[in-house]
């Protein structure tokens, strides 16, 4: 396994693939979703095989260091993570992150990508 955990957004063409289905990292087909492998070029999907890995990095900074937003800046949701900041001493976001951080954990890699990773 091969697997690069870099997720490289901005190849892939501006429309929404069809419901069910994605662009192919590589060629651009329209493949199945949940294909690993594209048919087209026989590439493997960016993510496929480490959306595991993303979600408990996720799921382990919210828990441990989301009084500071860790796990918001790690999803690239900036503004967010700098409210967490803000209010760390009060302690709210730490409870929130560990609240998160079990969500996180309650899913699957393929919903939390859909939900996450994938905006
Ligand atoms: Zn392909």
């Amino acid at each position: 396994m091969s697997s690069d955990d870099s997720v490289t957004d901005g190849d892939q063409p501006g429309d929404p693939a069809p419901p069910g289905e994605k662009y192919c990292a590589e060629c651009g087909s329209i493949i199945n979703e949940k294909a690993e492998i594209c048919p087209e070029c026989g590439v493997r999907q960016p993510g496929m095989g480490s959306g595991g890995d993303e979600r408990l990095v996720t799921a382990l900074l919210a828990i441990l260091l989301g009084s500071f937003g860790a796990h918001k800046f790690y999803l690239g949701e900036n503004k967010v993570g700098v409210i967490y900041l803000c209010f760390f001493w009060t302690g709210i976001p730490g409870i929130i992150g560990i609240i998160e951080g079990v969500i996180y954990l309650s899913k699957s890699d393929e919903e939390f990508r859909r939900q996450y990773l994938e905006d």
